[in-house]
């Protein structure tokens, strides 16, 4: 596959799961714009201030903030054989810009159902030493490293509810739109996580 592949779904559908067994698959890099976003709010930057409202109340980050974001990082040389993106686009305007900047091969959109999103992020942790993501109940962490987990300022009960409010109105029309150019592979996300990565491989390999 020579272009970008697109990870899509709701907020903690697993995409950030899935993408190491992507890249390990297909050797393209994961460009993940809310680890980006993240990593510029830790360091201060004049756009992570600008972005930083926005994350925490659980909207949208502007269409120009994340549009000059990606154009940066797809002039690195480790994107000329397409990239893994990892919740991007998620409004129609940044498809459309992507489409003129990279060619994209496949979306792969897993689909969950919204009663179990909210118990899917408010169970989630990250090791701030790998980036791996672990739930407190479904992938639970070893317990050596169970210490020094983390969970994300915004995966909380409320702000959850708010990104999937602007996930319904703004980011899910995408998959219509990716539909119509005969993109969407559609992924059950409501099953183990390996079952949705066999899955998601199995129609990579094709
Ligand atoms: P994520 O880690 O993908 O859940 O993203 C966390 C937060 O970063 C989102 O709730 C948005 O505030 C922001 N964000 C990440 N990616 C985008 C994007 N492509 N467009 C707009 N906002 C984004």
């Amino acid at each position: 596959m020579n272009g970008s592949i697109v990870l899509f779904g709701p907020p903690g559908a697993g995409k950030g799961t899935q993408a190491k067994r992507i890249v390990d698959l297909t050797s393209k890099p994961q460009v993940s714009t809310g680890d980006m976003l993240r990593q510029a709010v830790s360091i201060g930057s004049e756009l992570g201030l600008a972005a930083k409202v926005f994350m925490e109340a659980g909207e949208l980050v502007p269409d120009e903030v994340i549009v000059g974001l990606i154009a940066e990082r797809l002039k690195e040389n480790d994107a000329s054989g397409g990239v893994l993106f990892d919740g991007y686009p998620r409004t129609i305007a940044q498809a459309e810009e992507l489409a003129s900047i990279a060619e994209v091969s496949a979306v792969i959109s897993i689909e969950v159902p919204d009663q179990s999103i909210i118990e899917r992020i408010v169970g989630r942790r990250m090791d701030p030493e790998t980036g791996a993501i672990y739930h407190t109940k479904f992938n639970p962490a070893p317990e050596s490293i169970s210490g020094r987990l983390i969970q994300r300022k915004d995966d909380n009960e409320s702000t959850v509810k708010t990104r999937l409010s602007a996930y319904h109105e703004q980011t899910s029309p995408l998959a219509g739109w990716y539909e119509n150019q005969g993109l969407l592979i559609r992924i059950n996300g409501n099953q183990s996580i390996e079952d949705v990565g066999d899955e998601i491989i199995s129609h990579l390999s094709n």
